[in-house]
């Protein structure tokens, strides 16, 4: 299933009329949606005929997830209560408290019909990759890596990773009738750790099936950042119960490009060590420099160690098959930006960080600048020499425990 460096590649891109329309309403990203397929489109880079030679790209519709595939690990207590909103239940608190429908999850017209786009794209974009119909597929609109089996949290209502990662490691049968069971790899680049998907999976080694699920998240830790979660830190790896399969690799503020060229072999060892045939990652651009959050001061295209280096060593170095999801990024037309730099890469059409910003209904929100990069800012970074050091031993001696599980199955 491994495809070679330069083999041929085939992209699929989820969007349709009813999904950016659906996730524009979303609260905590309204009209996002709608830019970035805007800035895609601008670019000419749903043209399948601007591809170059050995690439090919396929538009897909999302089409609405279906009730099975929701509960494929939503509740149905959840499912029936965001599916079928009624006046009576949308104002009936505690039945709010307990889908966490509050505060930065507040229900919302059309909620019912984003959670089935959103889910139905990631959907569709596994489906391409589990059945050999793609290479890498994108869905900008997916990546909502903090709701819950039966709980909305942190501006996200659909568990779109978790469906997805559940659809990748589903049991494969090859043309010649051969059984095996897919390594999925989760890789989160967003600044807020993936709890939910984290959770769900911690532990799921542990079964006579043998290890099919890793999850990595990258992510901002400090006291008081959400999500709050002991699994979000650097975990005690001789801990009776540590699981080597769900990782956290915690970076302080002001994190730089230089501290991700850093970090980065080691996300690779543990790559490496795991041997995925599918890779997810996670592409929150709230780290980028310029975002509300002002946290992180990573650059999306400035070289080796930026959001831009990171994916595309994904995408072009690691051999296996690519989920590419969106997550959070609050400064509209720098996430804009940033998916589709992002796009242009996995179609090996990469655009220069100079390129002017195409002509086009959203071109005034783009200034000053009108280009698409976004580089660094000025923010001290604030990861020592010490602790990045300890990261690498931490995870060359963890990548070697993942190696013995998985050499062993
Ligand atoms: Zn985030």
């Amino acid at each position: 299933m491994e495809q070679a460096c330069d083999a041929p590649r085939r992209v699929c891109y989820i969007v349709s009329n009813e999904l950016v329309k659906a996730s524009s309403l979303l609260p905590s990203n309204k009209n996002r949606s709608l830019l970035v397929h805007a800035l895609v489109k601008a670019y000419g880079l749903l043209d399948p005929s601007g591809c170059s030679k050995g690439t090919s790209l396929r538009v897909l519709r999302a089409s609405p997830a279906n009730p099975k595939e929701l509960a494929a690990y939503h509740t149905q207590d959840y499912l029936q209560f965001i599916m079928n909103p009624t006046a009576e239940s949308m104002t009936d608190d505690s039945d709010h408290v307990e889908f966490g429908l509050e505060e930065d999850c507040p229900p919302f017209d059309g909620l019912s019909d984003y959670v089935r786009l959103v889910a139905g794209g990631t959907l569709a974009a596994a489906n391409a990759l589990r059945e050999d119909r793609a290479d890498i597929a994108i869905c900008w609109d997916g990546g909502r890596h903090h709701a819950r089996k039966s709980e909305a949290s942190g501006f996200c209502y659909v568990a779109d990773c978790i469906l997805a990662i559940l659809t990748l490691k589903r049991m494969h049968r090859s043309p010649d009738s051969a059984v095996w069971r897919p390594r999925v790899m989760y890789l989160d680049l967003d600044l807020h750790f993936s709890d939910a998907v984290s959770e769900a999976f911690l532990d799921s080694s542990a079964t006579s099936l043998g290890p099919q699920v890793l999850t990595l998240s990258i992510h901002h830790s400090a006291p008081g950042f959400f999500p709050s979660s002991p699994l979000g830190t650097l975990r005690d790896r001789s801990a009776d119960r540590f699981d080597p399969f769900t990782l956290s690799l915690p970076l302080d503020r002001g994190a730089t490009d230089a501290t991700f060229a850093r970090i980065w072999p080691s996300v690779e060892r543990v790559k490496d060590a795991f041997r995925p045939e599918f890779v997810l990652v996670q592409c929150g651009v709230d780290g980028l420099a310029g975002d509300p959050h002002a946290v992180w001061n990573w650059s999306l295209n400035d070289g080796k160690g930026s959001l831009g280096w990171c994916v595309d060593r994904v995408c072009s170095q690691w051999g296996c098959k690519v989920l590419m999801l969106g997550g959070g990024g609050y400064n509209h037309p720098n996430a804009a930006r940033a998916w589709t730099y992002l796009t242009s890469l996995a179609l090996g059409r990469t655009l220069s960080p100079e390129a002017d910003i195409p002509d086009h209904p959203a071109f005034p929100l783009y200034a000053p600048s009108f280009t698409l990069d976004v580089p660094a800012g000025n923010a001290p970074d604030r990861n020592e020499d010490a602790y990045l050091g300890e990261i690498t031993e931490y995870f060359e001696i963890v990548a070697r425990s993942i190696e013995e599980r998985v050499n062993c199955t």
